[in-house]
């Protein structure tokens, strides 16, 4: 806290010239009631055709983007707030976090939580997530509903957080990635989505849509952060992965595959999930059928240092460490294929795997290994808006759209690490992170009412 307070008023200072453009505009809270107020900042970065604007006013009323105009050519009576040299992007959108979990919860300790405890640290995570910038998420699995819970209260406004698309629990084989494998055989422990066999496993997503799952998650492969099994394995056999696509695409959800080895890779390819997650060993006939399928490839190429160097320092399981070894690199050079082939690529970290808030570290990673820094930015907000199917709602800043809005100060294009620390934030019209305003103000963090 003292941090921020610290960075707060350095960030006043910095920004001396600053101003509030009337008195309407000194509380910038949207209350959803019919006000308008607007943001003028130096640069605005066009998604879709990767442009960038000079002098935009980004005027917002009821939670969306009422209008953008020139500067000079704002209406006399609209309230602006000066950022100054700061470029606005849309809100950026991390398509792969567990918010209700967290890396601080070790392994051994998830077997003494409670689906209270996970909902509580995900309301947490959400808020540092949302201030990150991150202003939608897609929660690709948790122990029990929680994620879904915590998207429920978000939307109702209860606490702030960023827009989620929610995979309820993780769908996986008996034993597999997706089961809890710590206990020995008399604590007959199984997580709450394990089936086995075509039907149980359409019954399976059935479960999840009954309570609220927008999409459905499951483990194609063995994983790196679970125990007694590889990542190159394939886990559910084709007509398994063939049954739960065809049920959940029937029920008209999205399907997001878990899967490292290059043989889970394409037989989930072939049954027409939506994504492929991680695609650490994928070989060039699994990116071909990703291409011409137009599947997309969710990878996490930033994690492994942290889990490297984290996991080592407090002592994680040493197969843990192991797999992750053997993943990383060949990850990243699989990434940097992709990248090369035109494969479609969307942002997304496994969050929870390393401390919520610090997304925005895997951009410098996709710049090293490939992609332009517009590439990296498009493929968190437009590209992952469509993977979600949420692009009508976000992911570009156009009028008619929520009102998703990051400023970072200077030029992302030039340096993509200023995605790390975002300045001013706002989510669906809500401002999160205030850091231009003068510190002789209210806390910049306001969770207004409805
Ligand atoms: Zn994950």
């Amino acid at each position: 806290m003292d941090t921020y307070r610290g960075t707060l008023m350095c960030w006043a200072l910095m920004w001396g010239t600053s101003t509030w453009a009337s008195a309407a505009a000194a509380e910038p809270v949207d209350t959803g009631q019919g006000t308008t107020w607007a943001v003028h900042a130096e640069r605005l970065i066009d998604v879709r055709d990767g442009s960038v604007q000079r002098d935009v006013v980004v005027a917002v009323r009821d939670g969306r983007i009422h209008a953008l105009y020139a500067a000079g050519k704002v209406p006399a009576d609209l309230a602006v707030r000066e950022l100054g040299a700061v470029t606005l992007l849309p809100g950026l959108i991390d398509a792969h976090t567990h918010l209700t979990g967290d890396p601080k919860i070790g392994t051994w300790e998830t077997l003494g939580r409670s689906e209270a405890n996970d909902a509580i640290t995900g309301v947490a995570n959400a808020l540092a997530t949302v201030r990150a910038g991150f202003t939608t998420v897609r929660e690709l699995g948790a122990y029990n509903h929680s994620s879904s819970a915590l998207r429920d209260a978000i939307d109702r406004g209860e606490v702030p957080g960023p827009r989620i698309r929610s995979a309820g629990i993780w769908i996986g084989m008996r034993g597999g990635h997706c089961d809890t494998n710590l206990l020995a055989p008399q604590y007959a422990h199984y997580d709450a989505g394990i089936a086995d066999g075509p039907w149980a496993v359409r019954a399976m997503v059935r479960e999840m849509a009954k309570y609220g799952a927008d999409l459905v998650k499951f483990c194609a492969s063995g994983g790196v952060t679970t125990v007694g099994n590889e990542p190159g394995t394939q886990q559910y056999t084709t007509e398994e992965m063939d049954a739960l696509v065809d049920e959940a695409h029937r029920l008209g959800m999205k399907v997001a595959a878990h899967a490292h080895g290059a043989e889970a890779i394409k037989t989930a390819i072939r049954a027409g999930v939506d994504s492929v997650e991680h695609a650490s060993l994928i070989d060039e006939e699994g990116l071909r059928l990703a291409k011409q399928r137009g599947t997309w490839l969710v990878m996490d190429v930033y994690n492994g240092d942290y889990i490297e160097e984290v996991g080592s320092k407090e002592g994680w399981l040493a197969e843990i460490l192991r797999k992750n070894r053997e993943t990383t690199d060949v990850q990243r050079e699989g990434f940097r294929r992709a990248v090369r082939l035109g494969v479609p690529l969307a942002f997304g970290t496994d969050a929870g795997i390393y401390p919520h808030g610090d997304n925005a570290i895997q951009f410098d990673y996709m710049v090293r290994f490939g992609m332009t820094p517009i590439q990296a930015i498009r493929s968190a907000t437009l590209d992952a808006a469509r993977l979600l199917g949420v692009d009508a709602e976000t992911g570009s800043i156009e009028v008619g759209k929520a009102a998703d809005l990051v400023a970072v100060a200077g030029d992302p294009l030039q340096d993509i690490a200023l995605l790390r620390h975002p300045r001013f934030v706002v989510a669906r019209g809500r401002i999160v992170r205030d850091e231009l305003r003068t510190p002789s103000l209210p806390s910049p963090y306001v969770a207004p009412a409805q």
